[in-house]
């Protein structure tokens, strides 16, 4: 839980359980991919891992499950919680070496480095062959492009069962840097349906007149999937202000 413990969605339950009208997918969320060892509540911006796109990401298989490389990370960070969540023992590790460093904002807590790859394996305790397999299949299929972390570059990998789609680079400059991670969830895409003056609907008939929602839990109006860097507080600010304002105007 990445942000407060005392969001536990009780005025949520509250109102969909008094029949206000639902909306958003319970199974998408807002969730990304935090550092396996920050603490379970309030770890806050600094224990988001941002090296997924530089690097490849394995399971504790040691396979790679995804596209590192999709799209650009301010759009695809929100989804790789739910990734990691699916894993098994909802684990993964990010895996980079020496030349993403100072690529990409660390996590307060420094990465795991080492040498070698098997070391770096044991450090992390996922099957070293498996990860070296992975990593050399990774380094073959690479097609050769011009790098560039600020562009969808054209480096990208080719004949593989998940290529990645850009930022492909080879793995093999030491030391090499794993950070271990865990599904961090921000907000779930579940709320009560709003209209355009923050007024809370029910399920039939007119919408609720003295109450508003804003924020977290009216973001599935706006949210379906995915998610784009700042659409949460601008929601939360949006919908504050629209509710506020129709708020005071009920009261006077
Ligand atoms: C670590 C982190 C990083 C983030 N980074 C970004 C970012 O870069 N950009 C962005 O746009 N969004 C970001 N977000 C998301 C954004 O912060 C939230 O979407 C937004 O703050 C939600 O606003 P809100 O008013 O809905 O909820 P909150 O700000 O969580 O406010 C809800 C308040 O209600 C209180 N509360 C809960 N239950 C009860 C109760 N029963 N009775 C009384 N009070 C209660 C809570 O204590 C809390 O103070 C981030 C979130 C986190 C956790």
């Amino acid at each position: 839980m990445r942000g407060t413990p005392y969001n536990k969605g009780n005025i949520l339950r509250q109102l969909l359980d008094a029949k206000f009208k639902q909306v958003g997918d319970p199974g998408q969320c807002h969730a990304v991919a935090i550092d396996g060892r920050a603490p379970a509540y309030d770890g806050g911006i600094v224990s988001r891992v941002d090296s997924v796109p530089l690097g490849i990401v394995v399971n504790n298989e040691g396979k790679r499950f995804f596209d590192e490389g999709e799209d650009f990370w301010p759009k695809r960070y929100a989804i790789w919680g739910r990734l990691i969540a699916a894993q098994p023992d909802q684990i993964g590790y990010a895996i980079t070496d020496a030349k993403a460093d100072g690529l990409f904002m660390p996590t307060v807590l420094p990465a795991l480095k080492s040498t070698t790859i098997d070391d770096l394996a044991r450090q992390i305790d996922i099957p070293a062959d498996s990860l070296l397999k992975t990593i050399n299949e990774f380094n073959s299929a690479i097609v050769s492009g011009s790098f560039d972390h600020q562009a969808l570059d054209g480096c990208l990998t080719e004949g593989l069962p998940i290529n990645k789609s850009h930022w492909a680079r080879q793995i093999d400059t030491p030391p090499y840097s794993a950070y271990p991670l865990r599904p961090g969830i921000t907000f779930t895409y579940l709320g009560v349906a709003v209209d355009d003056r923050a007024r809370v609907q029910v399920e039939r008939g007119n919408p609720s007149e003295n109450i508003f929602a804003a924020g977290e839990m009216m973001a599935g109006n706006i949210l379906g999937r995915g998610y784009l860097a700042g659409i949460g507080m601008t929601i939360g600010i949006v919908f504050g202000r629209i509710a506020g304002r129709e708020a005071a105007r009920h009261a006077s």
